[in-house]
């Protein structure tokens, strides 16, 4: 699991934070993330728990999340009234990308 800070688009504004599993992608905008905790309850494998060092925009801990535990179900992104999480699953994606292909043939 690595964390770092996602320089690659000019969202720095929104404090995004990536940690990655090998197989999903999770980017935390910590400067969106209004600390509501529906993430938080909403996650079926319980992967996400406030951060005890990062405040979100209101001055609340803001929220992390478990790579190990994490399934990418994305429930957590759909969930989000602040889009402070985005999910990218390379599974789903991959196997996407293959129905795609097989369609074009
Ligand atoms: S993608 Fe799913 S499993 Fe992962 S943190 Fe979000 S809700 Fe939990
Ligand atoms: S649902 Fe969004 S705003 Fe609410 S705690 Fe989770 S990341 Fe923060």
């Amino acid at each position: 699991m690595s964390e770092k800070v996602d320089n690659d688009r000019d969202l720095s504004r929104f404090r995004p934070v990536v940690t990655e599993s090998d197989n999903v992608k999770a980017t935390r905008f910590l400067g969106l993330c209004k600390s509501c905790g529906q993430c938080v309850e909403k996650c079926p494998v319980d992967a996400i728990s406030w951060d005890e060092e990062e405040l979100g925009m209101l001055g609340e801990p803001a929220i992390t999340i478990d790579m190990d535990k994490c399934i990418g179900c994305e429930m957590c992104e759909q969930i989000c009234p602040d889009s402070a999480i985005e999910i990218l699953n390379r599974r789903t994606e991959a196997a996407m990308n293959q129905e795609e292909s097989t369609e074009e043939k």
